[in-house]
C-alpha cells in the first residue's frame, strides 16, 4: 500500500492533474477526433490502481461492514491517501480537478467492491459539488481545502421528511439577521449525515409560498460543529449499510453570510445543477454492481452442476447471463457518454438521467438474475449476491428516483420538440 501511495504522490498525482476537466478532454482520452473507446495511459493506470485497492482493501471486509453497519473510516482514510477522493477539487487549491469521465472509472471499480463503501465516498463528492460549481475563492479554499488536508467528508442536505422528489416542498427556513442567517428545519436521509465535517444545506429564504423555486431557496455551507446542528440516529437501511444515513435537525443555527453560495435565491439552481456532475458517477456505481453480479453469477454457473452438466450449459441460464452482459455493457456506455457530455462543458441532464435511470434499473434486474442463478444459495447471506440485490435497490431511489429521471428525460424531449416546431 505504501508503494502504491508513493506512486500516486510522485507520478500519478501530477498526471491526474493533467486530467483536469478544464484540459481538452480529447487529449485526456488520447483520442483522435471521433468516437474512441480507448482509455488514456493515465486512466488505465488509475483503473488498475483502483482495482488493486478494491481487491486488497474493500472486497475482504465488505461483508463485515454490511453486517456491522460501521462507517468504513479505515478504508476512507486509505482511499484519501491514494487520491481516490476529492477528485474534483480545483487545481489552484491543490486538487486534481479530474474529469467526470475518469471519476466514473473510479466509481465503477469502488462499487464493484462494495456500493455501501462507494456511496460513503461518493456522497462526500455530492456535498462538495455545490461548492465547486458555485463557491467563491474563499469558500473553496476554506471548505474544499480542508478536505485535502485531512481525510474528512462532506454531505449534501436537501431532502426532508416531507420533500424528496418535490424539492420545492423544502421547508427548512433561513432568516437573515444582521450578518448571519438563522437556520431552522429538518433534513432526512442524509448520506454521511453523522460523520461529515460540513454540509451543503438548501433552505427557503423567501417566505412567500408562491415564490418560484428558482428564487425561493438559498444554498449554505454549514459547519457540522455549529451549535444547533443535531444529526439523528443512523438509519437501518435495506442495503449499502456501510454508508451512514441520518436525519439532521437544525435549530436556531447561526450561519455567517459568508457561507451563502452565490447569493439569496440561487440555491435551487445550484442544488439541481450539482446532479449533472454527480449522476454519471452514481450510474457508474450501478454499473460496478452489475458487473460484480455478472462475474459472480458466471463463476457460479460454471461451477454448479445439475443434470450432469454445469448450469451454464443450460440455455435458460446462459441466456440470462447474456442478458446481464447486455445490460451492464450498455449501461456503462451510456454512463461514460453522459460523463463525457458534461466534460465538454455542455448541459448533460438528459444524458445523465438516461444513464442513471438505465443503470439503476439494470442493476436491479441483474442482481435479481444473479440471485436466481445461485438458486437457494443466492437467498443466503453466506453467498455474495444476496447483499448485491439489497444494495442495488437504492440506485432507483437516491439522486432522483427512476420515475423522476423519466420525467427529466421526457420533459427534455418534449421541450426540444416544441422548440423545433416553433
Ligand atoms: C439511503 C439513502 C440515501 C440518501 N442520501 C441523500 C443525501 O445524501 N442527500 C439528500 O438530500 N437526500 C438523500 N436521499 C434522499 C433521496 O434523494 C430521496 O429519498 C429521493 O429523492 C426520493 O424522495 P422521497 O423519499 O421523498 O420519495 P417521494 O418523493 O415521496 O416519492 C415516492 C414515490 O413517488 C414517486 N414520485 C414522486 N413524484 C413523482 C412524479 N412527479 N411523477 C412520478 N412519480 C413520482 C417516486 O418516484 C417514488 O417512487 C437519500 C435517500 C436514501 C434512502
Amino acid at each position: 500500500m505504501a508503494a502504491l501511495s508513493q506512486l500516486l504522490r510522485t507520478a500519478l498525482r501530477p498526471s491526474m492533474r493533467a486530467l483536469s476537466s478544464k484540459a481538452a478532454p480529447a487529449a485526456e482520452l488520447g483520442a483522435a477526433p471521433g468516437p474512441n473507446f480507448a482509455l488514456s495511459d493515465e486512466q488505465q493506470e488509475i483503473v488498475d490502481m483502483t482495482k488493486k485497492f478494491v481487491r486488497e482493501e474493500i472486497i475482504p471486509v465488505a461483508a463485515q461492514y454490511d453486517k456491522t453497519g460501521e462507517y468504513p473510516w479505515p478504508i476512507i482514510k486509505k482511499a484519501w491517501e491514494l487520491g481516490l477522493m476529492n477528485n474534483h477539487v480545483p487545481v489552484d487549491i491543490g486538487g486534481t480537478d479530474m474529469s467526470i469521465l475518469t471519476a466514473c472509472l473510479i466509481a465503477e471499480e469502488l462499487a464493484y467492491g462494495c456500493t455501501g463503501i462507494k456511496t460513503a465516498i461518493e456522497a462526500s463528492g455530492l456535498g462538495q459539488t455545490p461548492v465547486i460549481i458555485a463557491g467563491n475563492a474563499e469558500q473553496k479554499k476554506k471548505y474544499l481545502g480542508r478536505l485535502l488536508e485531512e481525510p474528512l467528508v462532506a454531505a449534501y442536505c436537501v431532502t426532508e421528511p416531507g420533500a424528496g422528489s418535490d424539492v420545492n416542498g423544502v421547508k427548512t427556513r433561513a432568516e437573515k439577521k444582521g450578518d448571519e442567517y438563522i437556520l431552522n428545519g429538518q433534513k432526512m436521509w442524509i448520506t454521511n449525515g453523522g460523520v461529515a465535517n460540513w454540509y451543503f444545506v438548501l433552505a427557503r429564504t423567501n417566505p412567500d409560498p408562491k415564490a418560484p423555486a428558482s428564487k425561493a431557496f438559498t444554498g449554505f455551507i454549514v459547519d457540522r460543529d455549529t451549535p444547533g446542528v443535531t444529526p439523528g440516529r443512523k438509519e437501518q437501511n435495506m442495503g449499502q449499510r456501510a454508508s451512514d444515513t441520518r436525519g439532521i435537525t437544525f435549530e436556531d443555527v447561526r450561519v455567517p453570510k459568508e457561507n451563502v453560495l452565490i447569493g439569496e435565491g440561487a440555491g435551487f439552481k445550484i442544488a439541481m445543477g450539482t446532479f449533472d456532475k454527480t449522476r454519471p458517477p452514481v450510474a457508474a456505481g450501478a454499473v460496478g454492481l452489475g458487473q460484480r453480479c455478472l462475474d459472480e453469477a458466471l463463476k457460479y454457473a460454471l461451477e454448479r452442476k445439475t443434470f450432469g452438466v454445469p448450469i451454464a450449459a443450460h440455455q435458460a441460464v446462459s441466456f440470462m447471463l447474456a442478458d446481464m452482459a447486455i445490460g451492464v455493457e450498455t449501461a456503462r456506455l451510456m454512463t461514460l457518454k453522459s460523463a463525457w457530455e458534461v466534460d465538454q462543458g455542455r448541459r448533460n441532464s438528459y444524458y445523465a438521467s438516461i444513464a442513471k435511470c438505465w443503470a439503476a434499473d439494470m442493476a436491479n434486474k441483474v442482481a435479481s438474475d444473479a440471485v436466481q442463478i445461485f438458486g437457494g444459495n443466492g437467498f443466503n447471506t453466506e453467498y455474495p449476491v444476496e447483499k448485491l440485490m439489497r444494495d442495488a435497490k437504492i440506485y432507483q431511489i437516491y439522486e432522483g428516483t427512476s420515475q423522476i429521471q423519466r420525467l427529466i428525460i421526457s420533459r427534455s424531449m418534449i421541450d426540444s420538440a416544441k422548440g423545433k416546431a416553433l
